[in-house]
């Protein structure tokens, strides 16, 4: 949302740090260093008939972590709601589960050592193989894992786990602290009092962290990923001014930045009371075309907020994320209440369930998958629904079944062949003669859409809207597959270009299609929430644009400031364009004109 995003030059006396702005907001701060504190582990060798009793030590806290747990997420429920503190319910999930204890059970068998030392190592081997996931979050789910069995070792070696993060306030010290740590847990972000911490900064996480998450519930601006030399030279009570939308920091800041700042929170008010007022509004151009702005979102406690704070549906739900915080896989069951709570939440809007997207640099290790040389071209999405029969219909009965509480839609990703989408509909339809034969409730009209992300689905767009209702179009991988470019790799980051003419292209050949058949399109991938692109994106024809919802505000007022004919036209220069510099350059000068207010953050 910062406007003014060009850094503050380094003076002397005065360091930058940059890292990863993950919750919004300035603030001028004093640090205060939070360590989780050092701790002996034991190392004894026991027999084998002292099994038994360490298990019962084992048990015992286990017992006690759920219970700390609870207490944790019951004020968490008091303070934000209770959709925030369904973090909590992930972790409840882990402490319950029985594959941390078989694991440490195991190893104390074959190593005949204390519990402590066996629980640490199933700890440590479990994270390991998280750990080397390509994908951001579900290597935070590995954190997750970690906090929770820190929590239970120290119960185990009897250490005070939640002891108080601030120095008790005596009235002279600063009130407004910047809490520094390496890394800062879920449980321990939960306990800050918003009233007292002004911001969180960390050298680990990333924005899809729960510290992350919650960081943004509570409404605490947080800067993570910092260098952490550069953390650990920073001492109790130095004065540190901190922007969480720009991840900039700035160590013993002076005048001048301490100007700039006020600069920018007068023009982040300006560009609040602006999205505010015009949240009002309908999300309509300014010659009456209507769009529809939705959010993507990957758990069920995003969608209250979702639905809440902005006011719209889910054009995206990435279920796979549901099965991450579990060693297991989720039964119908526990999919049912998710879904079901979802669409409660999201009520009168509807929400699209995409089925899982398994593979390519998402893996569950829950599932014991070949190593693949070329993951993103293999076992990936729809091609693992259908090699896995029995998961696919057990996800297909349960967001069948949540259809008979709101308006829902399901979609299948990385549809690549006619023959992929006929057998997936296929199966569909068992599970709702199932359901039928079994008088289960559900929505037997409901919309049925497939992902384009792949560019023999968008060539073959007219073949397959056939059996459908709608089309997404998932622009991350679009780019990826249509590029021939990693969209996880750095060193060809270059190459990553969305405003390719030939992506152009693609778009407006599947928008055609659909239109000319009165069927709809929308867009889920990053591009749809960069307002760089609302303009070419709504001058295509697409009417529905899925965003990550930090997103909607700046896309609502581009879209209440442009004229259709005017992105019309803008689609068809880009159409005759080379390059995706011509293209971009194009839609700059467009955005220039029309909401300068934005163009700094995107330029
Ligand atoms: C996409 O590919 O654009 C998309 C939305 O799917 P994901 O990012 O989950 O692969
Ligand atoms: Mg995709």
């Amino acid at each position: 949302m910062s406007v003014l995003s060009e850094p503050v030059q380094k003076k002397a006396g005065c360091e930058r740090l940059q890292g990863t702005g993950v919750s919004e907001g300035l603030v001028v701060g004093n640090a205060f260093r939070v360590d989780h504190g050092s701790y002996v582990m034991p190392d004894r060798r026991i027999q084998t008939s002292e099994i038994g009793a360490e298990l019962d030590k084992l048990r015992r806290a286990m017992e006690m972590s759920k219970k700390q747990l609870e207490e944790v997420r019951q004020n968490l429920a008091q303070t934000l709601g209770a959709d925030h503190a369904e973090i909590f319910d992930g972790y409840m999930m882990i402490v319950e589960d029985p594959s941390l204890f078989n694991l440490a059970r195991k190893i104390m068998e074959k190593e005949l050592c204390c519990v402590e030392k066996a629980f640490s190592a199933a700890i440590d081997s479990f994270c390991k193989e998280m750990d080397k996931l390509e994908d951001e979050y579900l290597r935070e789910r590995s954190a997750d894992i970690r906090d929770v069995g820190e929590r239970i070792l120290r119960n185990l070696i009897g250490e005070v786990v939640d002891a108080p993060l601030l120095p008790p306030s005596d009235g002279v010290e600063p009130e407004h602290w910047i809490v520094i740590a390496d890394d800062l847990s879920p449980s321990a972000a939960a306990r800050m009092n918003p009233d007292r911490v002004a911001a969180f900064l960390t050298s680990t996480g990333s924005r899809t962290s729960h510290t992350a998450i919650l960081a943004r519930a509570l409404g605490i601006p947080a800067v993570v990923a910092v260098n952490k030399q550069s953390l650990d030279a920073i001492e109790d009570g130095t004065l540190l001014a901190l922007d969480g939308t720009a991840g900039e920091v700035y160590v013993h800041p002076d005048e001048q930045v301490l100007r700039i700042f006020d600069e920018r929170r007068e023009a982040q008010e300006v560009l609040l009371n602006h999205y505010k007022a015009e949240s009002n509004y309908p999300v309509e151009t300014l010659d009456g075309y209507q769009a529809c702005l939705v959010a993507n979102v990957e758990l069920p406690s995003e969608a209250l907020n979702v639905r809440q704070r902005h006011n719209v549906g889910i054009g995206l739900f990435r279920t796979e994320f549901l099965f991450i915080n579990g060693m297991n896989l989720l039964d119908e069951e526990e999919q049912f209440k998710a879904y079901k709570s979802t669409v409660e939440a999201v009520k009168p809007y509807s929400v699209i369930f995409r089925t899982l997207d398994i593979g390519g640099d998402k893996f569950l290790s829950q599932l014991k998958m070949p190593h693949e040389l070329n993951p993103f071209m293999g076992m990936r999405a729809i091609r693992f629904s259908l090699s896995q029969p029995n998961i696919f219909k057990t996800q297909l009965r349960a967001i069948l079944r949540a259809s008979a509480f709101g308006k829902v839609r399901v979609m299948f990703p990385m549809i690549s062949t006619l023959e992929e989408l006929e057998k997936a509909l296929r199966i569909l339809d068992e599970v709702k003669a199932e359901l039928k034969r079994d008088h289960i409730e559900f929505n037997d009209q409901m919309d049925v859409g497939c992902m384009i992300e792949v560019p023999a689905a968008a060539m073959l767009a007219e073949k397959l809207l056939k059996h459908l209702t709608f089309f997404s179009l998932g622009t991350n991988d679009l780019v990826q597959y249509s590029l021939a470019v990693d969209r996880s790799n750095p060193h060809i980051g270059y190459l990553y270009q969305p405003a390719h003419p030939s992506i152009i292209r693609m778009m407006k050949n599947v928008v055609d299609v659909a239109l000319s058949n009165d069927k709809w399109v929308s867009v889920c991938g990053e591009m749809g929430g960069e307002c760089l692109y609302t303009p070419l994106i709504l001058g295509l024809g697409i009417h529905e644009l899925s965003m990550s919802p930090v997103s909607l505000p700046s896309v609502r007022m581009v879209i209440r400031s442009i004229k259709m004919h005017e992105a019309e036209d803008l689609v068809n220069y880009s159409l005759r364009c080379g390059s995706a510099q011509e293209v971009q350059e194009e839609c700059k000068r467009f955005l220039q004109r029309v909401c300068p207010e934005l163009v700094a953050k995107n330029v």
